[in-house]
């Protein structure tokens, strides 16, 4: 299997990006790529984009240089993308993928088929990280980039819960957590602690929250006006939808929030037979199986009514 230090002969500068609206998984195996260079290619100069994320990755080393806003007259000579699930989402870094001379892409998302010049997609794969672990020579991890990784792989996994987790991640977590990371205040900082405002939106959400098709499907959402009274913005609303997806009895959770006004993020999650990969990619979205995105601009109503639609027929097929 081709390995990272294989393909960097002859490189002197990287830069390595996500997605927009970066979760635990991008920023991992972005920084996680990003720790690997600065540990054992002093010679390269490396720099990460991404854009605004929760200052609960602040324990990720080197996060704090992550670039928001990307000059394109520095095109480097090697681009690596982490879990991009297509070019479109490339975010801040979308114009360096375009000019960089070599692109490689380290993803696992179903929907991702655009081209690269070295790509290793696998949707089997729990997260980007576990797919980034596999190019990695395990003797060449630091403790700080295996703390970068092991973040990855709880946050697509939701601490090893998802369908998504196989054997093969439980043993790459364990060498990730055998480098001395600090697993357990990992996940309390990342995963499992939210701010008062997003328990109370999450409280909110739950409350008003629609159960429907016979209570298989459960919906919730958030608008701009209830986010800034809560003083909360895109970047806070990650795992609300793992909330509303425990509740008994559903296949499929879906969360919609206001990106901006008049254009919502729709987060889908499923649990058994529905591939919510499918709706997404009907309104130019994508993702796995099991948790996908989309989005869609209207009203309140309008948006919520046509999400609802899309799922009606998948849900009537199985009556
Ligand atoms: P989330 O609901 O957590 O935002 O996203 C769930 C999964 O779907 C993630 O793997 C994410 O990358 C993917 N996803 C979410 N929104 C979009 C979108 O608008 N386009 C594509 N291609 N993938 C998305
Ligand atoms: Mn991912």
């Amino acid at each position: 299997m081709m390995k990272l230090d294989d393909m960097l002969q002859g490189v002197r500068t990287v830069a390595v990006a996500g997605h927009v609206n970066p979760d635990g998984d991008c920023i991992g195996s972005v920084m996680g790529i990003w720790l690997y260079l600065r540990d054992n290619y002093p010679q390269i100069h490396a720099e990460t984009y991404l854009e605004t994320y929760r200052d609960v990755f602040s324990y990720i080393e080197g996060l704090e240089q992550a670039k928001s806003t990307c000059d394109s007259k520095h095109v480097p000579d090697l681009m690596i993308l982490t879990d991009i699930s297509s070019r479109s989402r490339i975010g801040v870094a979308g114009k360096l993928a375009e000019m960089a001379p070599r692109t490689l892409c380290f993803d696992h998302h179903v929907t991702n088929r655009d081209s690269y010049t070295w790509v290793d997609n696998r949707p089997d794969a729990s997260s980007a990280c576990e797919v980034v672990y596999e190019h990695l020579d395990p003797e060449k991890i630091s403790c700080a980039c295996a703390a970068a990784l092991y973040t990855g792989i709880i946050h697509d996994t939701g601490m090893f819960q998802y369908s998504c987790t196989s054997p093969r991640t439980m043993r790459v977590a364990a060498e990730l957590m055998e480098k001395g990371i600090p697993f357990s205040s990992i996940a309390d900082a990342s995963f499992f602690q939210k701010s008062y405002g997003q328990n109370q939106v999450t409280g909110k959400v739950l409350l008003e929250s629609r159960l429907l098709f016979d209570g298989r499907m459960i919906l919730g959402l958030v608008g701009r006006t209830d986010m800034q009274i809560f003083g909360l913005e895109s970047k806070d609303m990650d795992g609300i939808v793992s909330v509303l997806r425990n509740t008994a009895g559903t296949e499929a959770a879906v969360f919609l929030y206001e990106l901006e006004e008049g254009v919502w993020k729709v987060s889908m999650r499923s649990r058994e037979w529905l591939d919510v990969s499918r709706i997404a990619q009907q309104f130019g979205g994508g993702g796995h199986m099991r948790a996908a995105g989309c989005n869609i601009a209207g009203k309140e109503a309008d948006v919520a009514e046509t999400v609802i639609r899309a799922f009606e027929g998948f849900f009537s097929e199985r009556a």
